[in-house]
């Protein structure tokens, strides 16, 4: 018999050699029609497999990640057998799975496919998928698989083949399709019920420009209808909200050829943006004890040598400067110049917990073909700021930075949010870890316990820690539900040490302590990128560039329109009138595009009443109120910071 451990913690016995699907049925014969997968002590396998140890076990279906990514990589054998069968000299290369769907990279020979041969496989695939083929696996010595595909002619399998061991070469097929593959796959393609196939494009076999340029398609698949229909929605709506669409439209940043690629210009509109975000952010640090400083944008080769980022981070960062024959470099982080500033004067236990912070600008190279809009560029400001704790001091603090976050989450509406708890590997103390075991338990616990008691949803990924602690990736969901990574939420017990940073206990002794690195903003860049898309550019009003345009139905009420506008700014509300000589409904569409929140139309009643007809973005008339009664009203919806 062998013991088989559920997620819950339950455990039952089975006999050796049972199958997950054998498991699942002895649970529910619904979950065994839904199995796609099996999770047994952490490796991914078909649920045909037997089982002929004690195991940690998991069943997969399309509500886990790896269950998604054994459909879609399944899927891409399926769209391989379609290709195949209507263009049979087609060779294949890999077809992983990827974050959203799966591509397949194919060697067409002289054939050129275009988008509009993606219907065509689309059918093709829908009529196998129906036909509900089961994925059989099977074992081959190496020799074997070899002659296979030498008789084949697949130069491409035979140089995967090359890297494989003998005894762990395995063939799948289904259909009239056999691929080299370790699997693991779905049951049969039955469970592939909808199909979209989204583009085609070039790409060299291994990454390699030197080498032949392969046919890659890319596909979505799910198991019903009409989550490909949600799906194709969602993608619509992306376009619509790409944020460098938004960004040109709402004129909040712009680049430019002559300052360099990768480097924003943040336009007055995108600057009020961030005068308010960091606005919040000074407040919100102010209040949980933070202290602010400034550093420079370049520091001295030798400070990176300290920190380690030289040499091993010098591909990331911008060749140096050399100035009297000293090296410098344009900061990529801000951590080392914060060191510095602990270090400056000596610390005791009642200097801790020491926490200070600065919208600081880095500077990273990305390789060129990387860089997106907002969100991959090469200088960035980031709501950085490092804490410096005892031991003791760490799990409260640890708690506040969390907490910080949900507090940002609420402020901005995003009601999605996963936190991803990244371990170390104790095999690799010393090599990929700093090899410092206790501290490895101690904080990995406390994070973990912080996660738990803050009932925050989170992930625990082995072997993913940074080299110097634990750390929390922070994904969150924009309003169409599409995912970004916002920050990192790091541990260091390491950096202390390589600055030589310490301060004296209550005992006298000295102490090296902990770092926490935070930034829950993440950057400027890739915050307001997010926020373009997760509000559509209409923003809250407290962050809007404009929160209020004064329509005057016509030159007659300009006076009174002026008077409105001195009202506004003097209550500190960023406001100006539309004085075009046009009709008021031509006024009204044209600030609808602009996305302000507030419209005020003024003609003869307003102006004898002293009033203001209002209309709110995306509510049009909302009525009419006195002017002081508004200016009170929105200024409170201001100081809430009101996400309506
Ligand atoms: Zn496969
Ligand atoms: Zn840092």
């Amino acid at each position: 018999m062998i013991k088989i451990t559920l997620p819950d913690g339950s455990e039952r016995e089975y006999e050796t050699g049972s199958t997950s699907l054998e498991i699942a049925k002895s649970i529910s014969e619904g979950l065994a029609r839904k199995v796609l997968a099996a999770s047994i002590n952490g490796e991914v396998y078909d649920i045909t497999k037997p089982i002929t140890e004690d195991a940690v076990f998991k069943l997969l279906t399309w509500d886990d990640s790896e269950g998604k990514s054994t459909f879609w990589h399944s899927s891409a054998h399926l769209m391989a057998e379609a290709v195949q069968s209507v263009f049979p000299h087609a060779k294949f290369w890999v077809g992983p799975a990827i974050d959203k769907g799966f591509y397949y990279d194919i060697d067409l020979g002289d054939t050129k496919m275009s988008e509009d041969d993606l219907i065509g496989l689309e059918k093709k695939m829908n009529e196998l998928a129906k036909q509900n083929n089961s994925f059989n696996r099977k074992a081959m010595p190496k020799a074997e698989a070899i002659n296979y595909f030498k008789e084949k002619g697949d130069e491409y399998k035979l140089d995967l083949l090359n890297n494989l061991k003998d005894g762990e070469i395995s063939f799948y097929t289904q259909g009239n399709f056999t691929d080299l593959c370790r699997g693991p796959h779905i049951p049969s393609t039955g469970f592939i019920k909808a199909i979209k196939l989204t583009s085609i494009a070039g790409a060299y076999w291994k990454g390699d420009e030197k080498n032949k340029q392969l046919t890659r398609i890319y596909g979505v698949t799910f198991p019903n209808q009409k989550e490909l229909e949600e799906y194709l929605l969602m993608l619509e709506e992306a376009k619509k909200r790409d944020h460098r669409k938004l960004g040109k439209e709402l004129s909040i940043f712009t680049m430019d050829d002559d300052v360099g690629q990768g480097l924003p210009l943040w336009m007055p509109n995108g600057t009020i943006i961030i005068e308010e975000l960091e606005k919040l952010a000074k407040e919100t640090e102010s209040a949980a004890g933070y202290k602010r400083v400034v550093t420079p944008h370049i520091a001295k080769e030798s400070m990176y040598l300290t920190s380690g980022h030289l040499p091993y981070y010098a591909d990331s960062m911008f060749p140096p400067m050399e100035l009297d024959g000293t090296k410098y470099y344009l900061k990529a982080m801000n951590c080392p110049h914060h060191h510095k500033i602990f270090d400056a004067e000596p610390k005791s236990y009642k200097d801790l917990p020491y926490r200070i912070a600065e919208y600081g600008t880095c500077y990273r190279y990305e390789q060129s073909g990387e860089l997106f809009g907002l969100m991959r560029v090469r200088c960035l400001h980031m709501n950085d700021a490092h804490i410096y704790c005892s031991k003791d001091q760490f799990g409260a603090e640890f708690r506040a930075v969390n907490e910080m976050y949900l507090k940002y989450f609420k402020i901005f509406g995003i009601d999605k949010y996963v936190m991803r708890l990244s371990l170390h590997d104790p095999s690799k103390l010393g090599q990929k870890y700093v090899n410092e075991p206790e501290l490895w338990k101690e904080t990995e616990a406390m994070v973990r316990q912080v996660l738990i008691e803050s009932n925050i949803p989170y992930v625990e990924v082995q072997d993913e820690a940074a080299f110097y602690g634990p750390k929390i990736d922070v994904q969150i969901w924009s309003a169409i539900g599409r995912e970004f990574t916002l920050a990192t939420n790091q541990v260091d017990f390491n950096s202390g040490n390589k600055f030589k940073l310490s301060y004296t206990t209550q005992h006298n002794t000295t102490e090296v302590p902990l770092i926490i690195h935070r930034a829950p903003l993440g950057t400027h860049e890739r915050f307001i990128g997010f926020l373009l898309e997760h509000y559509a550019g209409k923003f809250p009003i407290w962050i809007a560039p404009l929160q209020v345009k004064i329509l005057p139905i016509s030159d007659k009420f300009m006076d009174y329109a002026n008077k409105v506008v001195q009202h506004l700014k003097k209550a500190d509300i960023r406001a100006e009138i539309d004085d075009r000589n046009e009709k008021i409904g031509k006024k009204i569409r044209d600030t609808e595009l602009l996305k302000v929140p507030y419209m005020l139309v003024i003609g003869e009643k307003e102006m004898n009443e002293e009033q203001v007809s209002i209309r709110r973005q995306g509510k049009g008339d909302i009525g009419v109120k006195g002017l002081i009664e508004f200016i009170e009203e929105i200024s409170l919806e201001i100081m809430e910071r009101r996400v309506e």
